[in-house]
């Protein structure tokens, strides 16, 4: 299939809202496409070339592909730079530049370039290229590839790739959308989707699932199992409040655990070598050659698939540190400084593989006892404290321990009949009980900037005011939350200015918004924040639909920023609406 094709279709995309009506048209060019491109173009269409654990990303800077424009249009980089900054959108500069030049050059696109115009693997293979360029000259060659590319496709093509090099591909189409749209094109109906999505879940892999569906059928894609090296979607937990709420959850019986406040990890073993994937999931391996090390010598056995959390400690005080302490570890650079001044340890809590078996389906507690056998305890390997629990101050004991061993709080996972490992789900198999759920004034929301508007005073040249939203699991959608001014330091404004601009655009329509912004942002970026209460509002979209009175949303009152930038999971796994209402139904 040619690259057009697909951009005409990305362009329909964008003209509209109504979600059903974006699978069928996505299903519908996807209906066309080759058993050798599908994957491909699973990839592109969620701005990706490879799947995220694989660590081959586009990113270009901005500036780099103005500087590409630039020399497609033969026009002066700073010109173009300017251009960009007052459309607010490097994709559509690059289409009415590119649309200008041929205007000028009489040259028509449409006319002139029937056979020589750029097939969908074309185009992967040269975005594939910008990514893989590395070393000295690097960006230049970077710059060359693209110009070079861009001034041989169509404007439209050309302003879909420039989107997708710089990572703002703006289709609004999420990994939920896509599937049904997969499922339709090829099964002729929506409802397939499912069996896609189990297969995703398992294998994070949206174009090793689209070739199989594309090449053997949905049966085959029905039989997909967990494949070592390919990180399994982590199964995530419900929030509960109090003692009794767990115990109710759990009809009386508990496995309770300590909760660790370091980063979620899955551990990845084959023989001698040994990948970490984060929960988003990236492969963190080369952040973490200690841990390597660590399971390495604590392995018992060849093969397996476990999962804890690293967190960092303290060697001379014998105490858990922070989350803030291990975060610093995520950086790529000075690993080896890093290591000798966060050290770290890692708690394990459940097994999914192990020497050519899939233990997703087992109880819980029949995974824990795997994980015994598959590794052992040593110094910087441990199993999380655990115990069951069957009255509530069994629990509450527990919980304050966990807080006095520097815990968030205690995890509850149940040990009934069907137990099993939900990957990718946030279901009631697995509960947390915070510290900050204790006080209900201190809840805190993992929520994403969706706009913001210019600071006054001191804040001035810089973003004051941000609108915050939760997302829409069942609808793909943002809805807006809350605004928030408060909890930020000087510093934390210019950081978040510095990160947020390179993402500012015209309002994504994937975000459901009655108020206004002066600077609207891809949903990209998520923060912490807390609050005191959680209200019912007609401003806010939060839950919009759910109530007697239709208009009726959900705000969050007296937010603040609690200084924490959340980077390890994706805006789709911020703080979800139907989150939001179990609270505010639980006020
Ligand atoms: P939070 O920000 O509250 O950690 P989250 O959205 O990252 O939440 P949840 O599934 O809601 O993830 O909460 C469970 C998280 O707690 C896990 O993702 C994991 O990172 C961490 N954790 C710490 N200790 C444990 C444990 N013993 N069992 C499971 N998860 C644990």
């Amino acid at each position: 299939m040619r690259f057009r094709e697909l951009s005409e279709c990305y362009s329909k995309l964008e003209s509209t809202q109504k979600k059903l009506e974006m699978v069928d048209i996505l299903a519908n060019t996807l209906s066309k496409a080759s058993n050798e491109e599908i994957g491909k173009i699973a990839l592109l269409t969620l701005g990706k070339i490879y799947p995220d654990f694989v660590g081959i990303e586009l990113m270009l800077a901005e500036k780099m592909a103005i500087k590409a424009l630039a020399v497609a249009t033969g026009k002066n980089e700073k010109s173009v730079a300017q251009i960009v900054e007052e459309v607010g959108d490097l994709g559509k500069t690059t289409q009415t530049l590119l649309e200008k030049k041929s205007q000028s050059t009489l040259l028509s696109f449409t006319t002139q370039k029937d056979d020589t115009e750029y097939e969908i693997i074309d185009v992967w293979t040269k975005l594939d290229s910008i990514a893989q360029t590395k070393g000295e000259g690097s960006s230049d060659k970077k710059i060359r590839i693209l110009s070079g590319l861009i001034s041989k496709v169509s404007p439209l093509e050309a302003r879909f790739i420039t989107r997708m090099v710089v990572g703002q591909l703006r289709l609004g189409v999420a990994v939920q959308l896509l599937l049904e749209a997969l499922s339709k094109a090829k099964t002729g109906t929506r409802e397939k989707k499912n069996i896609l999505e189990r297969a995703y879940n398992l294998t994070s892999d949206i174009s090793f699932i689209s070739e199989k569906l594309y090449k053997e059928g949905i049966q085959s894609v029905e039989e997909i199992k967990v494949q070592i090296m390919n990180p399994i979607k982590v199964m995530l937990a419900q929030r509960v409040s109090s003692a009794d709420e767990i115990l109710e959850k759990f009809e009386g019986k508990v496995s309770l655990e300590y909760k660790y406040d370091g980063l979620r990890v899955q551990i990845h073993k084959k023989a001698d070598k040994v990948k970490l994937f984060s929960r988003r999931p990236e492969d963190i391996t080369e952040q973490f050659p200690d841990v390597i090390e660590f399971i390495k010598e604590s392995a018992e056995q060849e093969d397996f698939i476990i999962e804890g959390e690293i967190v960092a400690f303290d060697l001379k005080n014998e105490k858990i540190l922070p989350f803030q302490y291990v975060s610093q570890r995520k950086r790529k650079h000075d690993i080896e400084q890093k290591i000798s001044e966060i050290p770290v340890r890692v708690y394990l809590f459940d097994a999914l593989f192990a020497e050519n078996r899939v233990f997703l389906d087992e109880d819980y507690l029949q995974r824990r006892e795997i994980l015994f056998k598959v590794i052992k305890e040593t110094e910087n390997i441990r199993f999380s404290h655990q115990i069951i629990a069957e009255n509530t101050d069994e629990i509450d004991d527990f919980f304050h321990q966990a807080l006095e061993n520097s815990c968030e709080g205690v995890m509850g996972k149940s040990v009934g009949q069907n137990s099993v490992y939900q990957a990718g789900a946030r279901g009631w198999n697995w509960v947390k009980y915070k510290a900050d759920y204790v006080d209900k004034l201190s809840d805190s929301f993992d929520l994403v900037i969706l706009g913001a508007e210019y600071g006054k005073g001191k804040r001035a040249g810089k973003y004051g005011t941000f609108l915050l939203g939760c997302f829409d699991v069942e609808e793909s959608i943002y809805q807006t939350f809350t605004r928030v001014a408060t909890g930020f330091s000087d510093d934390d404004l210019a950081y978040y200015f510095k990160l947020l601009k390179p993402l500012a655009r015209e309002k994504p329509k994937e975000v459901l918004s009655d108020i206004d912004c002066s600077v609207w942002f891809d949903p990209r970026i998520v923060i912490e924040v807390t609050g005191a209460e959680i209200t019912r509002s007609q401003m806010h979209t939060c839950s919009r639909g759910y109530f007697e009175n239709e208009n009726d949303g959900l705000a969050l009152r007296f937010p603040r920023f609690t200084g924490k930038l959340v980077d390890d999971r994706p805006p789709e796994q911020a703080t979800s609406n139907e989150e939001i209402r179990t609270i505010y139904l639980k006020q």
